[in-house]
């Protein structure tokens, strides 16, 4: 049995007044869409995952699914039926057994939840997850309560809905001029036998503002391991080379001698994220006797390390770095520095300190021969 997962990711998102559409927000240090995705994609039923996005949001899906090995995109239409029916009939081309139309913004959908959809459909042609209902639900006139309505005939539809692949395209072809609630809705239409499985209080849909918030202190709920890690690096001044630090040139008569771009600031930095998750050093990673990396920019290590963070499914929560030198001042170029490493690891800026200190003429800086420089990263991993 092949099964593909499609995403429904056309929408605009208008609810959580946000300047871009909530399936493409980064909560956590992923996007929402990268979450639901990978839930698939991990997932041992499933084999292969299909988004469907608006054409205009081209560049935000690029960005968010990185290099996850998708199928290719799919444009959407104009309601999400439309969106749903393109996405089916290019799947077509190739169908598969089973899909799971999912939509992009339940990004906490399980494991669990998708085996037991997947179980369900040796009932069924189609398979809903929902939840039961545990408040009384009554009926209104305005804001007055006109009767009751028994709670166990009611269930909340949820995503992933799963049916046989040639049957639901077949409905979504046949009502295509009919606007329905969901794909279950078309399945009920066709005369398919619907089944419920249940749902996931867990696997909400992120709708308004306080949806992101409430997405937000689900994830760093689950991000419960802090580790902190430190590093320090020395590097001599030398004639003739440019300054680097903290990720940007600084005008100065000297520069840093070193392999790289020698940016001391990057690299004990680097040394501290990498101590944060138990990987080594940075010499480990780039093996300064490698000509590869001769003349690189720091930046490359500095993003190496972040993503080595991110693989383990972690977060950077925050950087302190500690620059020691006569010359140049750090003042000037603090700033600068804290938005470039800021961007580098995309932090926010408030996540990220930089300080300039000297050692009062003392020892080898004191003497104006090198920097050196202190850092402490904390990072939160799942547990
Ligand atoms: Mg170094």
């Amino acid at each position: 049995m092949t099964a593909i997962a499609l995403i429904v990711a056309a929408g605009r998102g208008a609810r959580t007044k946000m300047d871009i559409p909530k399936q493409y927000l980064e909560i956590a240090g992923k996007s929402v869409l990268r979450r639901s995705v990978e839930a698939f994609l991990d997932h041992p039923g499933i084999d292969g995952v299909c988004v469907v996005i608006n054409e205009g949001d081209r560049d935000l899906y690029e960005k968010s699914i990185g290099n996850l090995s998708l199928l290719p995109p799919v444009p959407g239409g104009a309601e999400r039926q439309d969106s749903v029916r393109n996405g089916l009939e290019n799947l077509a081309q190739s169908p598969p057994d089973v899909v799971l139309i999912h939509d992009a913004a339940r990004p906490f959908v399980s494991a669990a939840l998708i085996c037991r959809c997947l179980d369900a459909l040796s009932r069924a042609e189609a398979v809903l997850p929902a939840l039961r209902m545990t408040d009384s639900l009554k009926v209104l006139d305005g804001d007055s309560i006109t009767g009751a309505i028994d709670r166990d005939k009611i269930a909340a539809a949820q995503t992933p809905q799963c049916f046989t692949f040639s049957s639901i395209l077949e409905a979504h072809r046949r009502f295509a001029g009919e606007t329905l609630t969901d794909d279950t809705s078309l399945a009920e239409k066709a005369g398919m036998a619907v089944v419920m499985v249940e749902g996931e209080t867990e696997n909400f849909k992120i709708t308004t503002a306080a949806d992101v918030e409430k997405a937000r202190q689900q994830i760093t709920r689950t991000l419960a391991d802090i580790r902190t890690g430190q590093g320090f690096d020395v590097h001599a001044f030398a004639e003739n080379r440019e300054l680097w630090l903290g990720g940007i040139k600084i005008p100065h008569d000297k520069g840093l001698k070193g392999h790289s771009d020698a940016d001391v600031a990057l690299h004990a930095l680097t040394d501290a994220l990498l101590g944060a998750i138990g990987a080594g050093d940075i010499g480990v990673h780039f093996p300064p006797s490698d000509a590869r990396w001769k003349g690189v920019s720091s930046d490359l290590l500095l993003t190496h390390a972040a993503a080595l963070i991110a693989e383990k499914g972690g977060m950077i929560s925050h950087v302190d770095l500690t620059l020691i030198c006569e010359s140049p001042k750090i003042s000037p170029y603090r700033d600068a520095m804290r938005n470039r490493i800021a961007t580098l690891l995309d932090l926010s800026e408030d996540r990220v300190s930089i300080k300039g200190t000297t050692t009062e003429k003392l020892g080898f800086t004191g003497r104006g021969e090198g920097i050196a420089a202190q850092a402490i990263a904390t990072v939160r991993l799942p547990e």
